[in-house]
């Protein structure tokens, strides 16, 4: 079971599955087993999977998410068949975010290890399984790969149960693909590649946001835009898909040491894309800063000390470290620093109130919508 809210995919049970593992030893005898991954992002600056495989409190190789670990031999990279097998023994319908702790599309992941995992999820149609990338043109690739189904199917045979029923089609029904987009330039750069991939559902992700995103207006090309979220897609445009955008959206701040604000302004709009377009939004949380316009007198009220007794009437020191953010992305430390709240900027209060008190409202509202999945199966 995860706590990432989105994983059960509106099924009402979430897993992460991590069948790709990495151990510290790649003569045969490993003293740490753990993960790997490679950075390519601003996202990836504070990489949660990387925490814990460095901390190695429950497993983990200690080595940072460095390629230069895996070309010179420090670690070794591999398809744990144990946890490969594990959908198999779920029989409640469950969502699974497939490898949670690496990127699988990752150049390091073997197509064949790859086949496997697919084989697995062609053998589960009870459950949904859920890519999430940020190297969608190597998950592109793969998936248009001409056989890649048959090869799918020959993978299967190594499985237990392999002769179960399997879907006709490729792709399969039960398999969602998304990208990561954190701000403009992402999206930009990895929607045409989600929307060139045949899927039952697309989705994007952009968490930790970091940036204001506009999906009606994917740059493509020099001076080509795409309107990724409209459902009515332009004939012109089936090249990227068939005939619709995306299906779902998530949206969230950043959580952990380190954490960057994320701005409420981009939030919103985010949603109002969504709703606009009738398109699935999921917020899943505020992340560590919350914006002042988000929280009641009370929760500001537990940002600062109290005024001593003497001097009620006293500015009271903050308990939280606070910041003023512009919807640029500006952040400035100090409220009265010149420029701080220009006008114009939407500038904003934020307060460091840590991920569980910031919660996951937006106006007030939760938003924890799946896309009609049953109407594409
Ligand atoms: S791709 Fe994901 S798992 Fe890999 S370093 Fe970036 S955030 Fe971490």
């Amino acid at each position: 079971m995860t706590k990432i809210e989105w994983a059960h995919a509106g099924l009402g049970q979430g897993e992460t599955w991590n069948p790709i593992r990495a151990n510290n030893d790649p003569m045969g005898s490993p003293t740490r087993i753990g993960w790997h991954c490679e950075k390519v992002s601003p996202a990836c600056a504070n990489c949660y999977a990387e925490r814990q495989n460095m901390a190695g409190a429950r497993g983990g190789t200690r080595y940072p998410y460095k390629a230069a670990h895996r070309k010179n031999g420090s670690i070794q990279v591999y398809l744990d068949e144990k946890t490969l097998l594990a959908p198999l023994r779920w029989k409640t319908p469950r969502g699974i975010f497939v490898c949670s702790m690496t990127d699988v599309f990752g150049d390091w992941v073997l197509d064949e290890w790859l086949d496997k995992i697919f084989a697995v999820a062609a053998l589960c149609p009870q459950h949904i399984f859920i890519f999430l990338t940020k190297r969608p043109k190597r998950m592109r690739e793969y998936v248009n790969t001409y056989a890649r189904f048959a090869r799918i199917l020959e993978a299967r045979v190594s499985l237990p149960n392999f002769d179960h029923a399997l879907p006709k089609n490729w792709p399969l029904p039960n398999i969602w693909f998304g990208v990561t987009a954190e701000d403009q330039q992402r999206a930009n750069e990895r929607i045409p590649d989600l929307l060139g991939t045949p899927a039952a559902i697309r989705f994007v992700s952009c968490e930790p946001l970091l940036g204001a995103v506009d999906l009606r207006r994917i740059n493509f090309q020099p001076n080509l835009w795409i309107d990724c979220i409209d459902r009515n897609w332009p004939e012109r445009f089936a090249q990227f898909g068939a005939g619709r955008g995306l299906d779902l959206v998530i949206t969230g701040g950043e959580t952990g040491p380190g954490a960057r604000p994320t701005h409420i302004d981009w939030e919103r709009s985010i949603r109002n894309q969504c709703a606009a377009a009738d398109v699935a939004y999921f917020r899943k949380q505020i992340g560590e800063w919350k914006a002042v316009c988000e929280m009641s007198q009370e929760e500001i009220d537990a940002c600062y000390h109290p005024a001593p007794e003497s001097a009620p009437d006293a500015t009271r020191r903050a308990k939280v470290r606070s910041i003023v953010m512009h919807r640029d992305g500006a952040v400035f430390d100090n409220p009265i620093a010149s420029g701080a709240f220009e006008g114009g900027k939407g500038a904003m209060t934020m307060f460091r109130v840590g991920r569980r008190r910031a919660g996951h409202l937006l106006d007030g509202k939760a938003h924890h919508e799946f896309p009609d999945y049953e109407r594409r199966r």
